[in-house]
């Protein structure tokens, strides 16, 4: 199985717009720092260090794009896919200020003082000692967050990106089928997670980055630790799992019912009854997902599902998030997020029911918002699933 990847003559492209609309909204430059943002427009990804590393976009016509490293990256930044055409690499030297350098590579590409340069946008993520330095290194600039430009570009996956979240999600879902289907009375919650952290990996993943194991009362706890608790027959538990493939993140959560006692311990009848209802809220929230709808209103169909069942107070969360580089990124379906859904938006649409004490479930699938409707990355089937144990 070969792996999707970005073409390296996408960053360019990605550049290009990036910097069309920064000038657009009457900026100077984009100032990129390490992380998400980074990822996408350079393909460069690297460690958040102390030292600055910095990609600057300025807005001028025919200027370079310079991406700004402490002297002893420079080989991981030359290689990266923006390097080979899209970025030039300028290092800073241990002793020199690196936001003075930063500010000196800005003037060059502008044609203008440090001081002169108008407005800037930082990204959302960059330290603060970070953005403070180049404050005084652009002293007359107006600061403002990378993402007011960025958010529309990097919401609309390309096929390539869907692809690689196609990849991560099937990953995800052999994880849960595994898992799921294996021993799990009398292990330990954090053994299932170590076990689901190794198969997220073997599965294809580069790391995991989450292992919720919420087995009997946990499970109505949402984001609740892998603990020490000893999976029982008779309860349900609810697994939340995702991590990182080729950049691109994965993030499912199937509720089982642990049977396997002698009597049989099937499903409890009010699980049952919360179940199926949730099962419908989240058939119904994905089926209402197409380009135009707001945000909200995907949350509101799943709520008035699970509120005219009465469970509408046990349902404590949003309906679901973006999903791309980052594992939570635009769009956000929750109420007061009016912005419509378009084509190649993805997202998690995850409802759930959390009675106290007692116990809980939730339902997750990753959603490309398709032309004419939801496309389903996760194929892992959403019936209540009763498991030997
Ligand atoms: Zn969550
Ligand atoms: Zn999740
Ligand atoms: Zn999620």
């Amino acid at each position: 199985m070969t792996r999707p990847t970005i073409p390296h003559g996408r960053y360019a492209q990605r550049l290009a717009q990036a910097r069309a609309a920064a000038a657009g909204a009457g900026l100077d430059a984009l100032l990129v720092g390490v992380g998400a943002d980074l990822a996408y427009l350079a393909g460069y990804v690297a460690q958040p260090l102390e030292r600055l590393t910095l990609l600057v976009v300025p807005t001028a016509p025919g200027s370079p794009v310079t991406l700004v490293v402490p002297r002893l990256e420079a080989t991981p930044a030359r290689a990266c896919p923006a390097a080979a055409g899209a970025v030039t690499v300028a290092t800073w030297e241990e002793t020199e200020d690196p936001m003075a350098f930063v500010g000196a590579v800005l003037a060059a590409a502008s044609g203008r003082p440090a001081r002169a340069i108008d407005a800037v946008a930082v990204s959302d993520g960059l330290r603060a000692s970070f953005v403070l330095g180049l404050q005084r290194s652009l002293p007359g600039a107006r600061f403002s967050l990378a993402s007011v430009v960025l958010r529309r570009q990097r919401r609309r996956k390309d096929d390539d990106e869907v692809a690689l979240l196609r990849e991560a999600a099937r990953a995800a879902d052999r994880v849960v089928a595994h898992v799921a289907g294996g021993r799990l009375i009398g292990r330990t919650e954090a053994d299932v997670a170590a076990e689901v952290r190794e198969r997220l990996v073997a599965e294809g993943h580069d790391q995991a980055e989450f292992w919720i194991v919420g087995s009997g009362p946990n499970s109505a706890s949402p984001h609740h630790d892998a603990s020490d608790r000893v999976i029982r027959a008779g309860e349900p538990i609810v697994i939340d799992i995702g991590g990182m493939l080729g950049g691109y993140g994965s993030d499912i959560t199937r509720t089982v019912w642990v049977d396997g006692g002698e009597p049989a311990l099937g499903p409890h009848p009010e699980f049952v009854r919360l179940y199926a209802v949730l099962r419908d809220a989240q058939a119904a929230a994905v089926a209402a997902v197409r380009p135009g709808i707001a945000a909200e209103a995907v949350d509101a169909v799943a709520r008035a599902a699970i509120t005219a069942a009465g469970y509408g107070p046990s349902f404590i969360h949003r309906t679901g998030h973006g999903i791309g580089l980052e594992t939570h990124e635009d769009p956000y379906l929750v109420a007061g997020n009016a912005e419509p859904l378009a084509v190649a938006d993805a997202f998690s649409v995850e409802p759930g029911i959390y009675l106290e004490g007692r116990f809980g479930a939730r339902i997750e699938d990753i959603v490309v918002c398709g032309e004419d409707g939801p496309i389903l990355l996760n194929e892992l089937p959403r019936d209540l699933w009763v498991v030997r144990g």
